[in-house]
């Protein structure tokens, strides 16, 4: 009896292979959709790209470069990196792995690490200050250079925590936005990252090996309100597959009428009769309202 040879499982190399092309594909629509959907990117732009050596600005910088190789428009990108002389940061790994891509690129030297741990006490986060020393390096940076806009490479689970944080402890309903104006009215941020899953930009730095420089080579500790919210979130996930997604949708989703700002939706002149309402703070706290009689 003759037996046929059984079917070869397929390598698992080829798998693989294929399964990252099919998640870089994924990555490319979702970040072509969101600078599609919030107008990110035009002819002619600037684009500075903060790139910390984490694997979110790895991706966002990955991506972008693949998608200006399509695009309508012209555009050019320019990695930027802030050294903020933490002790052991590896200063000649992002130089090495940019010019390896022949990018554009510029490392900005401030030393911002000595004047965090010199202001914040001992044991407590430096993260928020050193974010903001961060920001404004990066922001000055750009325009003194004429860059027309700022790519961060926050993501979909970075704009729902920190909804939530707001929302926890700042009572407020209030996010990250995908895209904004800086307070000083100079700058447009863009977060072309904002619509891609957390777990697929870690599988995807994984596959292309980026050369992932940690965030804690200072020795702080993440935020303990955000590791609560990401706490709650990865619990919510695992109990409910999809629902971080579903609150990331709800975020595109806003209904002013359906919540409690008056600044938002006009709820005093919502079924008013006619002419202007008395003002009721006033009656309700006692003060003497004239009534035509
Ligand atoms: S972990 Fe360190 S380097 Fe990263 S944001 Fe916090 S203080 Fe700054």
């Amino acid at each position: 009896m003759n037996v046929l040879p059984l079917a070869e499982p397929p390598p698992r190399a080829d798998q693989r292979r294929r399964e990252q092309h099919k998640l870089g594909k994924r990555l490319r629509h979702q970040v072509g959709r969101a600078i599609a959907d919030f107008g990110m990117i035009e002819d002619g732009d600037k684009v500075m790209v903060c790139l910390s050596g984490g694997k979110d600005s790895y991706t966002l910088l990955d991506i972008l470069l693949q998608l200006q190789k399509k695009a309508p428009v012209a555009f050019s990108i320019t990695a930027v990196n802030l050294d903020q002389k933490q002790p052991g940061f590896p200063a000649h790994v992002l130089p090495d792995y940019l010019r390896s891509l022949g990018v554009d690129f510029h490392v900005i030297e401030q030393d911002t690490y000595s004047v965090v741990s010199r202001v914040i006490p001992e044991g407590k986060t430096m993260c928020s200050l050193c974010s903001r020393l961060r920001r404004g390096a990066l922001y000055t940076y750009a325009a003194q250079h004429g860059f027309t806009k700022i790519a961060l490479g926050h993501h979909r689970d970075d704009l729902v925590a920190t909804f939530f944080l707001n929302l926890f402890f700042h009572a407020k309903l209030s996010g990250m936005p995908p895209k904004l104006l800086s307070d000083d009215g100079r700058h447009v941020v863009i977060r072309p990252l904002a619509y891609v899953r957390e777990d697929d930009i870690a599988a995807h730095a994984e596959a292309r090996a980026f050369p992932i420089i940690p965030c804690n080579l200072c020795g702080s500790q993440e935020n303990l309100q955000r590791k609560q919210v990401m706490k709650m979130l990865d619990a919510w996930e695992r109990e409910s597959p999809g629902r971080v997604e579903t609150i990331a949708r709800a975020l595109g989703d806003i209904r002013p009428s359906q919540l409690s700002d008056p600044k938002l939706f006009d709820f005093l002149a919502l079924g008013a009769r006619d002419g202007a309402l008395p003002d009721a703070h006033a009656w309700l706290g006692g003060e003497t309202h004239d009534r035509a009689t």
